[in-house]
């Protein structure tokens, strides 16, 4: 028999059934990330929520949707949230109720969610792009600001795997500028910066829901979140066709609503965020504590806030001869699952080769050929940190 694991045991149902549970327990698979164990963790509170909805007979833009804005707007601690699609509409809404539009430049980086620049150009503006630092990974201050033009209208720092960018440098930037400050808050839901929940200081602030995010729901879903009541109307606007009444458009619009079952089980997760915000800084600081860090680093936690984790992502030091793809195969023979986040900037996929030649953001190419995401989430055992960290050493040893 060819196939991998064919000749591993019979083909035959008995031997399937008796062997199976063996073989699942003496080898400790490590996934990615699960979510199944936390719907298993609040199964009841979710079940409830859902039911509800369903018996309520309404679906889209309801009273789930409008207490999860005004709760979600409180914890992030600005005055309006407005609920959306996706974190990408978050965006595209947040840039076009801005005013910015054709011939505007909006600035971001390039080691992303394609979302980011996805958005800028939904919104009919052209993106540009600058270069990150190499300790945060996230926007670097020097790089935007030479990145400025007469057409720039706005920037869009993105909080990376869930760590604050250096909002001072970037915000005293934009404000020199006249730039207007967009927040993509996409992988930082909770995350500080100088004792303050990040997506509180930009004009405006986007977040996603995604399902593998921080705070994600079953589905699609997204926000835009401000202290202008005049931005919050406009993207209230945009987001259903510019009505304000049914059927009456005042502006036109589009249709990106988030739906009752998703802010019904989000009101849900939103009171476990703190508690597996904090489950992700445990674990993460264990790994940090247990990794050799020889050409391996840890992700480097600013001092100027709390990182939430979103991802846990490593450096593999390619001018010590650590490469990136033989750690990711090397733990993936030990049954642990890893990821890059992102393999490729978004100036060298194919889509958007116009918008930067190889070799002008040096540190993002070189980051996007050394990063490793390795297993982190709440749920995640300690044992399983272990387990990892473990196979960390003997890498580099
Ligand atoms: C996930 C993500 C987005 C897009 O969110 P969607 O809800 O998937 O549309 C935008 N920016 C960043 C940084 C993200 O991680």
């Amino acid at each position: 028999m060819k196939g991998k694991q064919g000749n591993k045991y019979p083909r035959n149902t008995v031997y399937l059934f008796t062997y199976l549970p063996v073989y699942y327990l003496s080898v400790n698979v490590i996934p990615f990330f699960d979510l199944k164990k936390q719907y298993a963790s609040i199964k009841t509170e979710i079940d409830a929520a859902t039911q509800r909805v369903y018996a309520s007979g309404w679906f889209i833009l309801g009273p789930e949707t409008e207490a999860f804005e005004k709760e979600f707007a409180e914890y992030i601690g600005v005055q309006h949230a407005v609920g959306v699609n996706s974190g990408t509409d978050a965006l595209h809404l947040a840039i076009r109720a801005l005013g910015i539009g054709p011939g505007d430049q909006v600035i971001t980086v390039p080691n992303t969610a394609v979302a980011t620049v996805a958005a800028i150009e939904m919104a009919g503006a052209t993106p540009v792009l600058c270069d990150v630092r190499q300790d945060s990974m996230t926007m670097n201050a020097d790089s935007f600001a030479a990145a400025i033009t007469s057409k720039t209208r706005a920037v869009i720092p993105v909080h990376l795997f869930g760590q604050s960018a250096e909002l001072d440098a970037i915000i005293g930037i934009a404000r020199q500028y006249k730039l207007a400050v967009i927040e993509d808050c996409a992988q930082a839901h909770g995350a500080t910066y100088q004792g303050q929940r990040v997506g509180s200081f930009g004009d405006v602030a986007c977040f996603s829901f995604y399902p593998t995010k921080n705070l994600g729901a079953y589905g699609d879903g997204g926000a835009v979140l401000t202290n202008e009541a005049r931005l919050a109307d406009k993207v209230k606007l945009l987001r259903q066709y510019g009505w304000r009444a049914r059927y009456e458009s005042e502006i036109s619009g589009v249709n990106t609503r988030l739906d009752e079952l998703q802010a019904a089980l989000l009101r849900v997760k939103l009171q476990h965020l703190s508690e597996w915000n904090d489950a992700r800084r445990e674990r993460a600081g264990l790994y940090t504590e247990l990794l050799p860090n020889r050409r391996v680093h840890p992700p480097v936690e600013m001092p100027y806030g709390a990182h939430v984790y979103h991802l846990y992502v490593v450096q593999c030091d390619e001018a010590q001869g650590a490469s990136r793809d033989y750690l990711a195969a090397f733990l993936k023979e030990r049954e642990i699952g890893t990821a890059v986040q992102y393999p490729t900037p978004i100036h060298l996929q194919l889509a958007y080769q116009s918008l930067a030649p190889e070799g002008a953001l040096p540190v993002a190419e070189k980051l996007a050929r050394e990063i490793l995401s390795l297993p982190l989430y709440p749920e995640l055992s300690l044992d399983d940190v272990r387990t990892v960290a473990d196979a960390l050493r003997e890498f580099e040893s």
